[in-house]
């Protein structure tokens, strides 16, 4: 699946939500949280986001891993 990350955190550009075909990215507080059963892994999302804030799981290191578990509590919340 693909994840948003600290870039976007207080900025919420929204590009993302106009390009996913499966209107899989949803707001939160602070953050946008793309549904990680709903993506489709298209990757339009990577390349809309200004930001740059957008990672494909594989792509995840330890410095980005965090968002991985925050995105799956968000899920769960809501
Ligand atoms: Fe939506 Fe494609 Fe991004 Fe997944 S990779 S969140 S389907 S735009």
């Amino acid at each position: 699946t693909y994840v948003v990350t600290s870039p976007c955190i207080d900025v919420k550009d929204k590009s993302c939500t106009l390009v996913c075909p499966v209107d899989c990215i949803y707001e939160g507080g602070r953050m946008m949280y793309i549904h990680p059963d709903e993506c489709i892994e298209c990757g339009a999302c990577e390349d809309a986001c200004p930001m740059s804030a957008i990672l494909y799981s594989e792509d995840i290191d330890d410095g980005t891993r965090g968002y991985l578990t925050a995105n799956a509590t968000f899920f769960e919340e809501i």
